[in-house]
């Protein structure tokens, strides 16, 4: 069993289990997801939560994506590859590594994984913000 972050076109984000990553493309193509607070079909899977280090120059580039993020496909693509490349994947285990780089001032590195919606709002009860990405597959 798999869980993962979802959320429709209407921003609502709620978290769901699959038996495996394709059984949510299966579902997805025949159009039986549904988007539990507005029935909306169009569903979208995994929110990447990066972590955003000290580092000015990151913080820049972070929200000079965040600001292009919905408008097109290849922003997100470059902010996959710009996050791949910059930030250590950490996995499930995000919201741990997270408050250990949160809390340690010497560890400030930029790290990715994934959150539930759950541990993402006691992360920001903690004052610790993070950015929500689509993560969009190279190949479709
Ligand atoms: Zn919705």
């Amino acid at each position: 069993m798999i869980k993962y972050n979802l959320k429709c076109n209407n921003d609502h984000e709620f978290e769901s289990w699959f038996s495996n990553s394709e059984e949510f493309d299966n579902l997805k193509k025949k159009n039986l997801l549904e988007c539990i607070f507005c029935s909306s079909k169009n569903i979208n899977k995994s929110i990447m939560a990066p972590m955003v280090s000290n580092s000015k120059n990151l913080d820049y580039d972070i929200k000079f994506f965040d600001k292009n993020l919905k408008k097109e496909k290849n922003k997100l693509l470059e902010l996959r590859k710009y996050v791949e490349k910059n930030f250590d994947y950490v996995g499930p285990d995000f919201s741990k590594k997270v408050r250990e780089v949160f809390y340690d001032n010497k560890n400030k590195k930029a790290i990715y994984g994934t959150t539930t919606l759950e541990e993402r709002e006691e992360l920001a009860e903690e004052g610790i913000d993070l950015l929500s990405i689509p993560w969009i597959n190279k190949d479709n």
